[in-house]
């Protein structure tokens, strides 16, 4: 799927800014937080046209965030395989930084306090990734 597609697919205009940030998660495979979205042209768009990019992609569903523990945000694109589960989890390797959407379905269950009801599940896995735990 290219840019355009995904734009088209989600009836938003095709404004630079957002085919930059889209361009630069469509061609990583790990998520990545804003700095490293800005690092090949950090000077291309201001700070607030970035913001506001990020958030209207959020909020119509293109991209989804990630939290880490230090409150390091990460974004990545919605779908970007084809069997991804809304509900997947996010791991996060300690070494090198890097977080991966994880595919397929995550298995959780908690047991909550009766009439407690649970509207989401956020799950970042740590640990290390396959390169880090080799070289270590
Ligand atoms: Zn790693
Ligand atoms: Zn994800």
């Amino acid at each position: 799927m290219t840019v355009d597609e995904i734009l088209h697919q989600y009836d938003l205009k095709n404004t630079g800014c957002r085919k930059f940030i889209l361009t630069e998660l469509l061609q990583s495979n790990a998520a990545l937080s804003e700095e490293e979205i800005k690092k090949p042209f950090p000077e291309l768009f201001d700070r607030v046209t970035f913001y506001r990019t990020l958030k209207t992609l959020e909020e119509r569903g293109v991209i989804h965030r990630i939290v880490l523990h230090d409150n390091t945000v990460k974004y990545a694109l919605n779908g970007h395989h084809p069997d991804q589960n809304p509900l997947h989890a996010h791991f996060h390797c300690g070494k090198c930084d890097e977080v991966l959407c994880l595919q397929g379905k995550t298995r959780f269950d908690a047991e909550l306090p009766a009439d407690f009801v649970s509207h989401e599940v956020f799950v970042v896995i740590e640990g290390l990734c396959a390169g880090c735990n080799h070289l270590s």
